[in-house]
């Protein structure tokens, strides 16, 4: 079991994701027209805790969700960064106004993939919310518009983010001890 420290308790959370959710009302007030609704848009597994929190803290803005699942590596003899799609979404992504919720943009890469993937299907609007900017190994910039918290690196667990399957529904984010940590 590696060792891990609190970086963000359950309260300090909770009053990030207020503030996106405050923010996120504003920006939306007057967007959307008669009957339209917000499309979230999950990037499973690590932004389900995420997700519903923020979703919840929106109020009576109108959302509806869907989901995707992004696994990301680097490949052995390019050493360019690979993103696969494990489940695509499921609903229209043209004229709708995507929130892409994300748990956390490190070397940016996976959120380059997903932004020139749905820019394609020509969304109204498409906007980006993260739990957690690791600004400190970002290799191509991301426009994220709602960041609930910053740092520059380290390797978190917990609030839906998992080591090896483990953490993830620790209600705190931690970091832990990138020595005792092998990632894939
Ligand atoms: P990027 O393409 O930005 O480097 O990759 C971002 C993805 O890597 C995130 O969606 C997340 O799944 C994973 N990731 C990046 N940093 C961490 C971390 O500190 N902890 C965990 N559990 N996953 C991370
Ligand atoms: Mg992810």
């Amino acid at each position: 079991m590696p060792d891990k420290t609190l970086l963000y308790g359950p309260e300090a959370i909770a009053a990030r994701v207020d503030a996106l959710a405050a923010a996120i009302r504003a920006d939306y007030e007057g967007v959307l027209k008669p009957g339209e609704q917000i499309l979230a848009i999950g990037v499973l597994n690590g932004a389900f805790v995420f997700m519903a929190d923020l979703l919840r803290a929106v109020g009576d803005l109108p959302v509806e969700v869907d989901f995707i699942r992004l696994s990301s590596y680097q490949d052995r003899d390019t050493s360019m960064a690979e993103v696969v799609m494990l489940k695509n979404l499921e609903k229209e992504i043209q004229g709708r106004h995507v929130l892409v919720v994300e748990d956390i943009a490190d070397a940016g890469l996976t959120l380059f993939w997903l932004i020139e993937h749905l820019q394609k299907r020509n969304p109204a609007s498409l906007k980006i919310a993260v739990a957690v900017d690791k600004q400190g190994r970002r290799q191509t910039h991301v426009p994220l518009d709602y960041v609930g918290f910053t740092l520059d690196d380290g390797f978190l667990v917990g609030y839906g983010l998992d080591y090896a399957d483990k953490y993830r529904t620790l209600p705190g984010i931690y970091e832990v001890d990138t020595k005792s940590v092998v990632t894939e």
